[in-house]
């Protein structure tokens, strides 16, 4: 049953009509839910609020797989407007792209081109910049391009996939960058081929990395929503002398509003990621494919809770 609910969600998010329409609607019934607005500028007011109560922001603006230079060269630019506006409003947000969005897929020196550009104002108005994984075709590319950036700039990060059995040989790969490394269990549907297919494996491989990565001494960002992870980190990082100033947890906006509250009170660094953008649809269906129960916040409002 659960398989199949997943799959109608999948389903669901790949149906043009429905994005369409949902982008014709302006995006109110998801502004201040699971994402912040169309753009970046009505974005604001929900960062505000976030930041107010305690938490950190990191942006994405939606849309990945782009396969026009013109949209990955417009996608460049709105960037740069973005961390540009995180500094002149003070706000507490990094942001989070895909190297799909800059134009991965069309040429790997369009995306270097347009992450210098980025990566030059980043670096000017101090904002991290963290690089998101994409699928396993895309990974190499991505750690490589990671790396490169990485020689130069100090304001750039990126992050590994638990479910991935080469993901504890790319750790030790990177960690001699000192690298501001986001842990994650993985979101695409990955073949055993390269993959964990079970979840407590999954689980397992994601503790030994964040328990790797802290021992390393590198900055780690713990981004789940599952509370035996949080609790494992807490307890690892406690019982290793590990400072609460060398890691952080993440979630999506909307998700656990409570519990992320919670670990602010408890006296962790707690980061939200906002996505922004016309392509919300495709989003909130992959939400709701992970987990059906996520609609509920929608209808009766969990959110403000
Ligand atoms: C900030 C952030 C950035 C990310 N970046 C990337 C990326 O760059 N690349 C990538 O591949 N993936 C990324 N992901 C997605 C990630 O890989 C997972 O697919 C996603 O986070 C689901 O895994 P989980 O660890 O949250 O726990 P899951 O395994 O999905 O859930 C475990 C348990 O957590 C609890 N739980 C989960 N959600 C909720 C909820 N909403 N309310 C209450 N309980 C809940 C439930 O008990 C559930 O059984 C990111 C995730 C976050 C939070």
């Amino acid at each position: 049953m659960e398989a199949l609910t997943r799959d109608f969600f999948l389903f669901l998010s790949k149906n043009n009509f429905l994005n369409k329409l949902a982008q014709n609607s302006g995006g109110n019934f998801a502004a201040g839910k699971i994402i912040g607005g169309t753009n970046f500028q009505s974005s604001i007011r929900f960062i505000r609020e976030l930041n107010k109560q305690g938490l950190s922001v990191t942006v994405d603006h939606l849309g990945e797989f782009v396969d026009s230079k013109e949209v990955a060269n417009e996608r460049t630019e709105e960037c740069i407007q973005t961390i540009e506006m995180i500094k002149k409003e003070n706000l507490d947000s990094q942001v989070s792209l895909k190297m799909t969005s800059l134009g991965l897929d069309i040429d790997r020196d369009l995306v270097v081109q347009n992450m210098t550009r980025i990566l030059d104002t980043a670096e000017k108005n101090q904002v991290m910049v963290t690089i998101d994984m994409e699928d396993v075709p895309r990974c190499q590319a991505t750690l490589d391009l990671f790396k490169q950036f990485k020689e130069k700039y100090h304001y750039v990060s990126t992050v590994l996939q638990a479910y991935l059995y080469r993901t504890e040989a790319d750790l030790a790969d990177v960690s001699d960058y000192n690298p501001f490394l986001r842990l994650v269990k993985g979101a695409y549907k990955e073949s055993p081929e390269h993959a964990y297919p079970e979840k407590k494996d999954v689980d397992e491989n994601y503790k030994k990395l964040i328990a790797q990565n802290l021992l390393n001494g590198n900055y780690t960002a713990i981004a789940s929503h599952d509370d035996q992870i949080i609790e494992f980190t807490k307890e690892f990082a406690k019982k290793n002398n590990i400072p609460n100033d060398q890691f952080e947890f993440q979630m999506l906006y909307g998700m656990r509003n409570k519990t992320q509250l919670e670990l602010v009170k408890q006296g962790y660094k707690m980061r939200v990621y906002v996505p922004y953008g016309l392509d919300w649809y495709g989003y909130f269906m992959r939400r709701l494919a992970e987990r059906p129960a996520n609609i509920a916040f929608v209808f009766k409002g969990m959110v403000k809770k």
